[in-house]
Formats: structure tokens, sequence, C-alpha cells
């Protein structure tokens, strides 16, 4: 039996599954009235890590926390806005580039040490959100997940055979079919993917397929900030304000300069708890197709 001890709980490794389960017995719920995320005399957070100024003397624009309730001795949370009311899809580019470049500042911060940092947002209780104050969380692990090395060895693999990044060809033939593309802004895309694991999935990548997402120029960043506001937006006016999950898959630690890894970020709505053929297989089953999704979505785009 593998276990590895850390921050007071342990992973388990599964081996049937070939996945690590974490164990966090006690993990605590976040109050949440008053909000201790909203600036003014309820604000309640451990000591601030990083942060963007603001304007005005001691404000600050986006703010990292370390999480009271951690995963791990290295889980942060990113406040998004000083606004409780303030959400990605209804920001500015600018406010939502901000986001972003927090997202690659503690993702290189919290390197040191672990073996995979992950960044994930979660929006809507559907979705698993404790707290209504937007925020998203970063998470280094002391293990690699078997997704992210089943995902490692597929990239690779196609690498080694056709020299090109695996993520260029599923790109191009995105592109060149266009029924799946929701939008493209330079050289950042959104389309949902060919076979989606939820109704409405859509991915956001770049044709420049770089591994590590935190090397992304802030150039290229604004394209991305602008088409993942763009989209999240179409699908808050398309599904009526749904819960999601959105991950951003970026490079393992140590990886960060090979050619055939490229970062992308996931959104997968919560429409649906899964059931039936989902629980008992765990291949999905998908209600409406990716090329109706997607021209709807498109559709909501000005
Ligand atoms: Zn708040």
């Amino acid at each position: 039996m593998t276990v590895k001890q850390w921050h007071g709980g342990e992973l388990r490794w599964d081996h049937l599954g070939g996945e690590w389960t974490v164990l966090t017995p006690g993990r605590g719920a976040a109050p949440a009235d008053p909000c201790p995320f909203c600036p003014g005399p309820g604000e309640d957070t451990p000591p601030e890590t990083w942060r963007l100024p603001g304007e005005e003397n001691g404000t600050w624009r986006v703010r990292a926390v370390p999480n009271r309730y951690p995963l791990s001795d290295r889980h942060e949370v990113i406040i998004e806005s000083p606004r409780h009311d303030w959400d990605l899809a209804n920001g500015t580019d600018e406010e939502v580039a901000d986001v972003l470049s927090a997202w690659q500042e503690r993702h290189r911060a919290l390197r040191h040490g672990a073996e995979q940092v992950v960044v994930f947002r979660s929006r809507g209780s559907d979705a698993g959100m404790s707290l209504s104050h937007p925020h998203s969380q970063v998470v280094g692990l002391p293990v690699l997940s078997a997704a992210a090395r089943r995902e490692l060895a597929t990239m690779r693999e196609h690498y080694d055979r056709s020299g090109r990044p695996f993520a260029a060809e599923v790109l191009a033939g995105e592109l060149s079919s266009g029924e799946r593309i929701v939008h493209a802004n330079g050289p950042a895309v959104a389309f949902v993917p060919f076979a989606p694991s939820a109704p409405f999935e859509v991915r956001v990548v770049s044709a420049r397929h770089r591994a590590d997402f935190a090397a992304v120029s802030p150039g290229e960043l604004a394209g991305v900030a602008r088409v993942l506001r763009l989209v999240l937006a179409a699908l808050r006016d398309e599904l009526d304000d749904p819960s999601y999950n959105l991950v951003l898959h970026t490079t393992p630690v140590g990886l960060e300069h090979v050619p055939y890894l490229s970062w992308s970020l996931h959104i997968r709505p919560k429409l649906a708890t899964p059931a039936g053929l989902e629980l008992a297989t765990g291949i999905p089953v998908v209600t409406i197709t990716p090329e109706h999704a997607a021209k709807s979505l498109r559709d909501r785009i000005p």
C-alpha cells in the first residue's frame, strides 16, 4: 500500500483505479458572513503573499493569500477582485488579464518542491464553490496525477512520431473545419472539443503552443483574456449563468521548456449530475453535439 504523508492528511494510491486519493479528515468549510475577502472591516484572510496594487495607495486589484483550509502546504487563494459581485464574464479585458497574470505569478511561486501545480476556479455551488466572492485557487502537489501522466505520454509519443505538438495538429484540424470554433482572436482560440466530456465544454488554447502558461507574454495574455471573457459571457447568456469549473492545464514542474506540451484552459459547465452509464464506466454521456454547442456560443458573441 503506497501512502505519502503531507500537510496533516495523506495521499493514498489506488492501485486498481491508478490514481491518488487525497484524505483530509476534518477539512473545514469557509465562513461566509461577513465575506472574508471583501476589503473593509470584515476582511479576514491569512497574511497576503502577493498583490497587484491598485491606483490608490493601499488598494489592490488582485491579491493572493494562503488558503485557510489547505489541501497541501502550497495552497493559495487568488482573490480576483475587491468587488464581491465581480466576475470574469462581466469584467473588463484588462481585469481578466490581471487574474491570468496572477495565475502565472503564483504558479511560478509555488513550483519549488512540487511535482505539479494546478490552477482552478469554480463558479456556482454546483461546481463546489464555497465562497461567492470571485476567487481561484493554486495548489502545489507532491505527485503527478494519473490524468496528467497520461496526457503527457500522449503528447510526447505524438511529438516523437510526427515532430509536431499534438495540440498544434488538433488546433489545425479545428481551424480548417471551423464547425466547433467558438471564437478566435490572434493566436488565442476557443473551441468545443470533438469528443467533449460535458455539454458545452470549451477549451481556450494558443496557436503559439508553449508548455508553460506562466511564460506567456503580456501581449498574448491580453488576447487570451479577451477570448476567455467572451466565451464565459456567451456561456452565461446561453445557459442562464451555469455553474462551471475552469482548469488550467499547463506543464508539470521541470518540463517548462519541452516542445511537445501546450497549455490550455478547460471550461466545463456543470449542467447535470453524472448517472448510470457514466458512473458504471466512466464514459461521459453528452446530450448536445459539440457542433451545435459551438454554434450556439458563437452566435452569442458579437
Ligand atoms: Zn466579498
